[in-house]
């Protein structure tokens, strides 16, 4: 490399004004670490240190070259014309000119000189000789590749740094809190400026706007949670609101660790980030959890929830009210618990592996509208339409909820209605409408099952018209309820006993062959006879005819067997009354 130009420590040392240079001892620049070497005004070397020397040598000049002599201006020259060492820089001989014509006392400059096996940087200075005459220039290069590597390795980390720091999402912070709980930015990275929103050349100008733009509510809490956080030396962290100038709210958040800071402070390093997101879906979920609450509590619907195994784990107060138990007593029971007692509206049991809940479990659809009466303590039957809807989550069954209403007051009403319906006021028997339905029922059952045998009866009282006439309309009514009673005290569970008109009744036996149903009308024609109605303390006594005809699966419809039994009737009648005869 042509390294023309070598090192010289800067001003003259002291003692060369005026002595001829060639006469110093070598000890005195020998002993300088900087190359130095001294020019004439022309620019010619007049004398160069051992380093200097040395140098050359380790750049490839042979030992004992004489650079005395030699024109450093010109060498410069030659190094500007062929763009290298010194001359890289062509300031460096023009400014060496300057210095030598007493243009300029002075000058320096940097310039990198790497060789094979190492980067290097040397700093050059020149300098006139205060007061030489002739004058004397001093040239002194001075290695500073370690602090040029050091200012190097400085600027990648920094480098690296504000890449890291523009990278981060967010705004990186240092903030220091006085010992009087003052506070104030030491460093925000650029982040700062997206982050708050604001001009990046503003906030570099006052860090403080940032404070400016916390919500005047949030204010006093950040600054409160900072000091305090200072003062007991621990992590810092606060979400506070702050307003952009586009009126947005964002929602910030400090993390930040600390240190103390030397003079009686705290330095808190750390991160500024935007959480709005977070924080508007917390308050969503809050919102729409307090909602789903405030439903559960005072909805009059009952809500129970199931675990998967079909125990309960929660019910609402509706559902406690509604079914008389308290929370502790419904949890941790299943549907299929022994204590439960439960019917369908036709009064058939209602098992309970068959309850809503249940069946949603095993099938995991949901299951609605399902009607049962619960028997509830001091209640009994509160009827209950439920609902049950399974609750999966990536396919697992996590719950199970069944919501009720109490209907109880509907299927009572709409009971009383069909009740009514299908009873006669007076006695309290099916209504012949009723009876007809039945008796249409039992028909079909008897012409699909030809060994089935079931029977007739027609009932009428005989004379009525006689007990009206004698003991008034009233005791006429009575004697219908009397005797009407005493029927239904000798009829079976099955049998279906009507009072189909004025004093005249038909009972349907199921199930009943024609000698059984002979008996029995043979026994409530005694009874009958037997037992006669008191009233206003005095007995009236009425008799009965009854005719009997076998339901037959030949017949068409079943007014045929109705025909059949009318006839036998009027048999008895015509055979004296108080009297069974059986349709032929
Ligand atoms: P028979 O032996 O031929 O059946 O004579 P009967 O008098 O019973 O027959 P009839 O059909 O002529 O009379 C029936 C009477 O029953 C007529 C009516 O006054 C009476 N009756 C019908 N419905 C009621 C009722 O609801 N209350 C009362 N007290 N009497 C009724
Ligand atoms: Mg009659
Ligand atoms: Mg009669």
């Amino acid at each position: 490399m042509a390294r023309p130009a070598n090192p010289t420590q800067a001003p003259a040392p002291a003692g060369l004004t005026t002595a001829d240079p060639r006469s110093l001892p070598g000890s005195v620049l020998d002993g300088l670490g900087a190359h130095v070497c001294l020019l004439d005004a022309r620019g010619v070397i007049l004398v160069v240190n051992r380093a200097w020397q040395e140098f050359a040598v380790a750049n490839g000049a042979p030992p004992g070259t004489r650079h005395e002599g030699t024109n450093y201006l010109s060498v410069c020259e030659a190094g500007d014309a062929a763009g290298c060492g010194v001359g890289e820089q062509p300031s460096f001989a023009s400014g060496l000119r300057d210095v030598l014509a007493g243009r300029a006392d002075a000058f320096e400059f940097e310039y990198p000189c790497h060789s094979a096996a190492e980067q290097r940087w040397f700093l050059a200075r020149v300098a006139r000789v205060r007061d030489s005459d002739p004058p004397l220039v001093v040239v002194a290069h001075d290695d500073i590749s370690a602090l040029k590597r050091t200012q190097l390795t400085l600027a990648r980390r920094e480098a690296v740094l504000a890449d890291l720091a523009a990278s981060i999402p967010g705004a990186l912070f240092r903030l220091v809190v006085g010992a009087d709980g003052a506070f104030g930015y030491r460093y925000l990275s650029p982040g700062a400026a997206a982050l708050f929103g604001l001009d990046a050349a503003a906030l570099a100008a006052d860090a403080r706007c940032i404070d400016e733009q916390v919500l005047p509510e949030d204010r006093a809490e950040r600054a409160r949670s900072l000091r305090a956080a200072a003062a007991a030396g621990i992590r810092w962290e606060s979400e506070h609101r702050i307003r952009l100038a586009d009126g947005a709210v964002r929602w910030v958040q400090a993390q930040a660790l600390p240190r103390p800071d030397g003079a009686g402070g705290t330095l808190f390093t750390g991160l500024f980030s935007d959480v709005t997101d977070r924080r508007r879906a917390e308050e969503g979920l809050r919102i729409s959890e307090e909602t789903y609450r405030t439903l559960f509590q005072t909805i009059p619907l009952g809500v129970v929830y199931h675990d998967p195994s079909g125990r309960i784990t929660s019910a609402n107060p509706a559902a406690q009210r509604i079914l008389g138990l308290s929370l502790d007593q419904m949890q941790g029971r299943s549907s299929v618990d022994s204590r439960w007692r439960a019917i369908r509206e036709d009064g058939a049991d209602f098992p309970g592996d068959q309850h809503p809940a249940a069946q949603a479990i095993r099938t995991r659809q949901p299951v609605r509208d399902v009607v049962m009466g619960v028997s509830v303590p001091e209640r009994g039957y509160v009827w209950i339409m439920v609902n049950a809807v399974p609750i999966l989550k990536a396919g697992e069954l996590v719950e199970v909820y069944a919501s009720f209403e109490d209907i109880t007051q509907r299927v009572l009403l709409s009971q009383e209605l069909r009740q009514q319906a299908t009873t006669d006021f007076l006695t309290g028997l099916v209504n012949r409408r009723y009876f007809m339905e039945r008796l249409e029922a039992e028909f079909s059952r008897v012409r699909r099952h030809g060994r089935h045998q079931s029977c007739l009866l027609a009932l009428d009282l005989d004379h009525f018209k006689r007990v009206n006439d004698t003991h008034g309309h009233a005791a006429g009514d009575q004697v219908l309820r009397h005797v009407a009673d005493l029927m239904r005290q000798s009829v079976r569970r099955p049998d279906v006993l009507s009072r189909s008109g004025g004093e005249e009744f038909l009972l349907l036996l199921p199930d009943t062959g024609r000698e059984a149903a002979v008996s029995l009308a043979e026994r409530i024609r005694r009874r009958i006879a037997a037992s006669p109605t008191m009233a206003d303390g005095l007995p009236i006594a009425v008799t009965i005819s009854i005719g009997v005809s076998a339901l037959n699966p030949a017949d068409t419809t079943p007014d045929a067997v109705l025909a059949r039994a009318d006839a036998a009737l009027y048999e008895a009648k015509r055979s004296g009354r108080d009297t069974v005869r059986v349709a032929g």
